[in-house]
């Protein structure tokens, strides 16, 4: 049997991770068996959709590197299929039209209410040969009186529902649209799903589609509901926990494998492993390996998975992730050797790529002033000397290697008797303008000659000023 898996987001909003966690688990589970992925947009909510929030999955996909083999398909394009399937139902005896007015729904809700029993239809259209009168019906399933329905769900075992629960869903309004039951059991029937995994908030609806699904003569897909992810609070996560988004952590600075890598161990586990390529994890992925219980989303873990992928990624790669960030700051990012340069010494001391960007803007252009705290805190009166000499000596040092750098720095350390952090750190706060950068050496080479004499004659006026008012 070939393996169909399908990720179906309704377009109404932005893509959620726990949604962005759905897609991955189906896309890990159709790449390990060499089955097909699909993407199939939800969007027959006509009001709560719109085109911006499918742009936004697309894009989200996209940047995931979460590809599919079929689609994306839009329900709103398969109206006519859904109708022929109602029809289908209808003249089969196993569904039919019920003319009921909202009134008469909402007396009986009422009454049922005060009664403390459970809201339900209670199928007076059912087998009313006089149930016509006139209005445009809608269309109910025929869902059996009694009995159970058991589903046997690959993470939460053999889940009982007792049929009366049911009753007889509505699965066309008096317009004739579908409703969403409908819409995605046809869905998963055409596009030959074999495996549903999806979010255990759609556990309760499960009986339902198997039903209609039954009645439309197709075997049941395997069903795998995973636990929701809940903020470190335990309750449900959402936009209070902070970022829920997809794209808000791309636009963090987060990578997007270790998105994956995060979201994959959130509520799945083999063994002890915490990073994963999106290799291994397509060889180790497994619906078995889903927990039972709902996972606590942890930002703080995320940004340790996003530093291991920042230190470790080849550095082509990273350049590539990274450029971006570069170039949102205003940062030339032309010279590509000293990119790459800048990425391979920043990527011990980020956290995301975002604040690698932001600190290197010193190594690209124009310095953009100093950092007043650092400037007030290690410019000062005796610094001066041995910033001048430095000056000197750099001015005159043709070798620019990391071991002449550093030579340079402690012989100027010594002939003023200074400790070398005293030299060093003026220094770094002289051509980088802040006081955290990566080695001394490093940085020197980073900002290169010309601007580190510039920047030392801007310090050394820095200082003299300094003093001049004092
Ligand atoms: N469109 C549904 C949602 O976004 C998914 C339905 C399903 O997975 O069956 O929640």
């Amino acid at each position: 049997m070939s393996i169909v898996t399908r990720f179906p987001p309704s377009p109404t909003g932005y893509l959620h991770i726990g949604s962005a966690r759905t897609a991955l688990y189906n896309w890990l589970y159709a790449r390990r068996h060499g089955g097909t992925f699909v993407l199939r947009v939800e969007d027959t909510d006509r009001e709560r959709s719109t085109q911006e929030a499918v742009d936004v999955i697309l894009e989200g996909m996209a940047w995931l590197g979460l590809d599919y083999d079929e689609g994306p398909y839009f329900q709103t394009q398969r109206f006519d299929r859904y109708k022929e399937v109602v029809d289908e139902l209808v003249a089969a005896g196993k569904a039919y039209p019920c003319y009921c007015s909202r009134e008469r729904l909402e007396a009986l809700r009422e009454q049922q209410m005060s009664a403390k029993e459970k809201p339900r239809y209670d199928g007076h259209c059912r087998d009313n040969p006089d149930a016509d009168n006139g209005s445009a019906p809608v269309i109910r399933f025929r869902t059996p009186p009694d009995g159970a329905m058991v589903i046997e769900d690959h993470v939460r075992g053999a889940v009982t529902f007792d049929n009366r629960e049911l009753d007889d869903l509505i699965i066309a309004r008096s317009d004739g649209t579908p409703t969403y039951h409908l819409t995605v059991v046809v869905d998963d029937i055409d596009m030959g799903v074999t495996h549903v995994i999806r979010g255990d908030d759609h556990l309760n609806n499960t009986p339902r589609q198997v039903h209609i699904l039954e009645a439309l003569g197709a075997t049941r897909p395997v069903y795998a509901h995973i636990p929701m992810i809940n903020g470190s609070d335990g309750k449900k996560l959402s936009k209070r926990h902070g970022a829920v988004s997809v794209l808000q952590y791309r636009d963090e600075g987060i990578l997007p494998q270790a998105l994956l890598n995060y979201l994959a161990r959130l509520g799945w586990s083999h063994g002890d492993q915490e990073i994963f390529s999106l290799d291994e994890l397509t060889a180790a992925f497994d619906i078995d390996g889903i927990n039972k219980s709902a996972a606590a989303f942890d930002g703080d873990k995320l940004a340790w998975v996003n530093q291991q992928y920042i230190q470790t990624l080849p550095l082509d790669e990273l350049v590539r992730h990274a450029e971006p960030y570069f170039t949102a700051i205003g940062i030339d990012t032309s010279d590509r050797a000293q990119l790459d340069a800048v990425v391979d010494a920043q990527r011990t001391r980020a956290k995301t790529l975002v604040e690698m960007a932001e600190k290197s803007r010193a190594f690209f252009g124009a310095l953009d002033g100093l950092d007043e705290d650092a400037a007030h805190k290690h410019l000062r009166g005796t610094a001066f000397a041995p910033l001048k000499t430095l000056r000197e000596r750099l001015q005159a040092l043709d070798d620019w290697s990391l071991a002449a750098l550093t030579a340079t720095v402690e012989s100027v350390a010594e002939s003023h008797e200074m400790k070398l952090g005293k030299v060093a750190q003026p220094l770094r706060v002289a051509v980088t303008g802040s006081s955290a950068s990566p080695s001394i050496d490093v940085t020197l080479q980073l900002v290169g000659k010309t601007r580190c004499l510039e920047r030392l004659d801007s310090a050394l006026e820095y200082i003299s000023k300094r003093l001049d008012a004092a």
